[in-house]
């Protein structure tokens, strides 16, 4: 699916620059700050809020030009236009950037019109602000999907409809990593229209607001938190409902199950073991100890626990640590592939 970019929904990765700062749950595991430090000898020495940001090289720059010189070959053989996702390692509406930088970007979005530019933030209130002065009346280029990560039921309450106030031809929700379940099938928020008479028009639901894509998954990584089925579940039902393109990218970390066969934990040498049932009707004990950081269940009400599992309440689901290549990104047998209509 991606020429440049080992992600699920894009074709090339754009990186203007480099450095952050954590701004909620979702940046909890922040893979770019992990990597910042890593090539910085142990210090994520672009991140926080007085850190310098690094601006990526000229050569770097030219890039979404030769993608967007290629976009007849690119056509040619996907029958659709390329996707950058832009920025992987930093937040374009981050206020600690030198605004100078994001012109310059701007810029080159605009120069690139054969390029489908995917803005996704975890800072959507700050996209009014930052937008650079060029941008006539506040309205995205043409060729911007303005993206907002969601991952809880109050960032959705609180973010999209920051989201659906900026004029964008395509928006869509990244709602990874997931950690909770989310309904976007309530109304959103505003005074409901009063028609005279006591009748009220209410106003639509969230999903049915102006969001044209849904792209839902879990966590991965050192310290990656689980994600209940039903979330991504629900989600999808809701897109279908709504008649919204769903994405499902990954499980990340956790491989969940549910239901039958009911999951079982035995004591091997004295510590406890998940049992693996065989298709023949045996079954063995694994060698992977259970613990708080390899196995979790959820009971009906939703609530989740570490570790071993004690049968005296009823399990709805439960997830394993497997990594993220194991637990792949099958949705109730299949995967879920959607994209905005071109
Ligand atoms: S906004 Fe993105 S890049 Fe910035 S700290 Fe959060 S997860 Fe990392």
């Amino acid at each position: 699916m991606s020429e440049n970019s080992k992600i699920e929904w894009t074709d090339h990765t754009f990186n203007p620059w480099e450095g952050c700062q954590k701004v909620g749950p979702g940046c909890d595991h922040c893979y770019a700050e992990a990597r910042n430090a890593r090539f910085a000898g142990g210090t994520a020495i672009n991140w926080g809020p007085d850190a310098p940001r690094r601006r990526t090289s000229a050569s770097n720059w030219a890039k979404p030009r030769a993608w967007n010189d290629q976009a007849g070959v690119f056509m040619a053989k996907h029958g659709r236009r390329q996707r950058v996702f832009c920025a992987s390692l930093a937040d374009v509406f981050d206020n600690a950037v030198d605004p100078a930088w994001r012109a310059d970007l701007f810029a080159l979005i605009q120069a690139t019109p054969a390029l489908d530019w995917l803005l996704l933030t975890k800072r959507i209130g700050n996209v009014h602000s930052l937008l650079p002065e060029h941008i006539t009346g506040g309205e995205l280029p043409n060729n911007v999907w303005l993206g907002a990560t969601i991952t809880s039921q109050a960032e959705a309450d609180r973010d999209i409809p920051k989201l659906l106030s900026v004029p964008a031809r395509v928006r869509f929700l990244s709602m990874e990593p997931l950690l909770g379940p989310v309904d976007l099938e309530r109304p959103r928020p505003g005074p409901d229209l009063d028609q005279g008479g006591g009748s009220k028009i209410c106003q639509p639901w969230l999903i049915q607001s102006g969001i044209d894509w849904v792209i839902v998954g879990g966590e991965s990584g050192p310290g990656a938190r689980p994600m209940h089925p039903d979330w991504a579940r629900s989600l999808r039902d809701q897109c279908a409902a709504a008649g919204v393109p769903y994405l499902f990218k990954q499980w990340g970390e956790w491989l969940p199950g549910e239901n039958e066969p009911h999951p079982e934990v035995k004591e091997l040498n004295g510590s406890p073991r998940r049992v693996a049932h065989h298709q023949d009707g045996r079954w063995g004990i694994t060698s992977t100890k259970v613990t708080g950081h390899n196995y979790v269940t959820w009971d009906e009400e939703g609530v989740m626990r570490p570790g071993k599992v004690d049968f005296c309440w009823p399990v709805r689901a439960w997830a394993e640590r497997v990594g993220k290549k194991a637990a792949g990104r099958l949705l109730d047998g299949r995967t879920w592939d959607e994209f905005p209509a071109p």
